[in-house]
């Protein structure tokens, strides 16, 4: 029986952020195409180079964007939306970067979605996340006059770059189905599946073009085939895969981050050569598939976990791997779980890290190896990878037993937490009418969402600082100029309840996890979060606790500069959680109720410190939903159940605000409530506070507690008018009693400019002045 091994694929970046810099530099105009088509193909020929090291039968050719493979196939595909109008002779380059960043009109302003646009200027295609992941893709446009043609021949010259260098060559597609899903209708009551029939010869086009360049095996990614379909496209998966693979190469059908479910058996029985599947997110249906997957096919099974950055557990993947090398009679191809796009690039680079705590860890270029690894195994050959079992198997032990990740107290603390943990001492309510009396708040009250301008000074003595070129007492000078300038600033423009504007934070969970035990940072864990721009996750390692006050001496400073309520600013454990790299030798909602406790205590102890007012940010809350609803109700109820042991130590005088952004909440409404803050600050502006319709009961359940629906969209300087801010909270009045209601804007400050933050707010104050008899 043979075994093989291979990625689906490859981060884009390159070890040093190379790809980052050369787009930027090109898009600031100091570079022309070619160059940067230069150092897209070093990178492209040094990444291939790197999986033929580690002795992978072929490098994945398709994988690599200047800023997203979605986009690549929307140009491969033809279907560049007609309303970039575009000329047949402009560069397909230039009209890729138009398509990913918008056209500037002739005042230097790109356009966004919610904008009257002129002819001059356009802007960008949406962007939307990547399944459950922290990537961002382009969303293709589609309405009755999409057309489609092979546009492209970029796919065609990478393939042949690689195979002038000498590699076995897969080549990897989005498939046409996820391609279709993923995209947009741009017309009302057009339907997006109309378009399959015209999309499938191209898609046979291309596939034959490959096969023409000898590609022996195209990787087809369908992973749309892991959520809950329709039924209609559940149905066209056989027929689509009956006409695409006729005179195509060998098609290994992908599917990837969540289970197959009702669609394992289709997946096993479509007419193709091959399928891989995710065996870190979805063992369980290992036996399945081995079982169903006819034997004559390849299958590809995901061993090594490309969604995170923990040295693989050798037995464990052993263990999924041998049983199914004995029942399958096809071909066995071992692979990571997903792309390894997810991941950073390489240990080698980290600097930041213990010795111990990078041996628990692996990258993209540490994942590779461990392919060979295992393959070695699977094949019977522990002798030749011996010393490489060993000193994983150590690593893994040495983790499992570790005191750094297991912490008595930790533990206790879960243990002991009992049932009325997470609820405050009185309903709703009660906690109303006592934070009414203490607060004596005027109707309508104003705030803000917790940061101000991060100003260029600002982020230099930051950086100073933790360059050692400001010391502790020079910093903390500086941030308490800040502090006191944002109090100044807000008692000036009338504002109700005050923020200390969050000078100190670079970013709002990487503040909290340097104070909290159980985290790393990397120097160079860079992860592609869309276009140039890349993240640097915290690695949660170990049982989480907060050894000291994080945030207390900041804000019980604001306070002290004014009678006004200080509203103190936390992040919540959810949104914690999920923009981070999570441990997995445990479950997710484990570590979310130890972020839980530690963020508990800051709010306990804020409380101490005299602060009145506490909000606790979890804009991340609806992104952590599982990709299948089966998995929604267990999700919601441990996240919002994290959220309410952080809140729940404190007095009902205390009023707790939480605040989202980004997303809609109408069908997780009843979750949202059930965290049981006192106030909620949402994003509306955007929607013309049609989100809050379902805050105010239209789909059957009305929100019980006090909303702030943002006024105002916080992305661009345009500073909204008066009469734009009555007009919005009139319309809020109608489905929000305008007593449980708050104005604010959308989000937080900090990319803003003071100039026209402090003509917002003013224009803010004024209007929650003339609305306060009305509404
Ligand atoms: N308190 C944070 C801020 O104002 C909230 C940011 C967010 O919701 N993304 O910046
Ligand atoms: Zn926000």
């Amino acid at each position: 029986m043979t075994t093989r091994t291979h990625i689906l694929g490859f981060p884009r970046m390159g070890a040093h952020r190379e790809l980052k810099f050369a787009l930027e530099k090109h898009w600031r105009g100091e570079t022309g195409h070619a160059a940067l088509e230069a150092v897209g193909e070093a990178l492209r020929a040094r990444h291939w180079q790197a999986q033929r090291d580690a002795g992978l039968d072929f490098v994945t050719v398709g994988d690599f964007a200047f800023y997203d493979h979605v986009a690549n196939h929307i140009q491969l595909l033809g279907c560049e939306p007609a309303r970039f109008g575009f000329s047949g002779d402009e560069p397909e380059l230039s009209r890729y970067f138009k398509m990913a960043r918008g056209v500037e009109d002739e005042a230097g302003h790109v356009h966004d979605d919610s904008c009257n646009h002129g002819a001059e200027g356009t802007f960008a295609l949406e962007m939307t996340k990547w399944f459950d992941t922290n990537y961002h893709y382009l969303v293709p446009e589609f309405d009755a006059a999409t057309q489609f043609r092979l546009a492209s021949t970029r796919l065609f010259d990478e393939v042949a770059q690689a195979q002038q260098a000498g590699h076995a060559v897969k080549a990897v597609l989005l498939g046409p189905l996820s391609f279709l899903y993923l995209g947009k209708e741009k017309a009302a009551g057009f339907d997006r599946f109309s378009l399959l029939e015209s999309l499938l010869p191209v898609y046979e086009q291309v596939l034959g073009r490959l096969k023409q360049q000898g590609v022996e095996w195209v990787q087809i990614d369908e992973p749309i085939l892991g959520l809950d379909l329709p039924e209609a496209w559940r149905n066209a998966f056989e027929r689509v895969y009956w006409q695409i693979a006729r005179n195509a190469p060998k098609l290994l059908l992908a599917s990837y981050f969540s289970p197959l479910s009702e669609n394992l058996r289709l997946a096993c029985q479509l007419p193709v050569a091959g399928l891989h599947v995710d065996a870190v997110r979805a063992p369980q249906e290992l036996t399945g598939v081995a079982d169903w997957l006819p034997a004559h096919k390849v299958l590809s099974v995901g061993v090594v976990d490309g969604r995170n950055i923990w040295r693989t557990d050798v037995d464990v993947a052993l263990g999924k791997l041998r049983p199914v090398a004995e029942k399958h009679q096809g071909e066995l191809w071992i692979a990571p779980s997903c792309s390894l796009l997810h991941v950073p690039f390489s240990l080698a680079a980290e600097t930041k890290l213990d010795t111990e705590l990078k041996s628990w860890l692996a990258f993209a270029i540490e994942k590779l190896d461990e392919l060979r690894v295992l393959r070695a195994a699977v094949e019977g050959n522990e002798a030749s990878v011996a010393a490489e079992l060993t000193a994983a198997r150590v690593a893994v032990a040495a983790r499992r037993a570790s005191p750094r990740v297991h912490r008595a107290d930790v533990a206790l603390r879960l243990a002991r937490s009992v049932a009325g943990d997470d609820r405050r001492a009185s309903a709703f309510p009660q906690r109303q009418q006592l934070q009414r009396t203490r607060f004596a708040l005027p109707a309508l009250p104003t705030t803000t969402i917790g940061s101000f301008p991060q100003t260029a000074e600002i982020r230099a003595a930051r950086a100073a600082f933790k360059r050692g070129e400001l010391d502790a007492p020079g910093y903390r000078g500086k941030m308490r100029a800040e502090i006191a300038l944002a109090v100044r600033k807000q008692e000036e423009l009338g504002i109700d309840v005050l923020v200390h504007g969050e000078a100190e934070r670079n970013d709002m969970v990487e503040y909290f996890g340097e104070q909290l035990d159980g985290f790393a940072f990397t120097a160079n864990g860079w992860v592609q979060s869309y276009g140039s721009r890349c993240v640097k996750p915290p690695v949660i390692f170990g049982d989480v606790a907060r050894p000291a006050p994080m945030t207390v001496e900041w804000t019980a400073y604001a306070q002290s500069l004014t009678k006004l309520p200080m509203k103190g600013m936390l992040t919540g454990p959810v949104t914690i959680l999920q923009w981070s790299f999570v441990r997995d030798d445990q479950p997710r909602a484990t570590t979310c109720e130890q972020i839980a406790w530690a963020i508990r205590d800051e709010v306990v102890d804020l409380e101490g410190a005299g602060i009145g007012i506490i909000q606790i940010d979890e804009p991340a809350i609806r992104e952590g939903l599982p990709l299948r609803r089966a998995g929604w109700p267990a999700y919601l109820k441990a996240a919002t159940r994290a959220f309410r042991i952080s809140a729940s130590g404190v007095r009902d005088q205390t009023q707790i605000h939480t605040h989202m952004c980004y997303s809609e909440f109408n069908d997780i409404l009843p979750e949202i409530a059930a965290m049981d803050a006192d106030v909620i600050t949402i994003e509306t502006s955007r929607s013309d506070m049609e989100l809050l319709r379902g805050f105010g009961g239209e789909g059957g359940f009305r929100y019980p507690n006090e909303i702030g629906p943002g006024v105002y969209d916080i992305h661009s300087p345009r500073v909204p008018s008066v009469d734009e801010i009555v007009r919005l909270m009139r319309k809020a009045a109608q489905v929000v009693p305008g007593e449980n209601l708050w104005i604010n804007p959308d989000c937080g400050l900090k990319t803003r400019g003071w100039p026209e933050t402090e003509a917002a707010l003013s224009n803010m104050v004024a209007a929650a002045k003339l609305l306060r008899g009305e509404l």
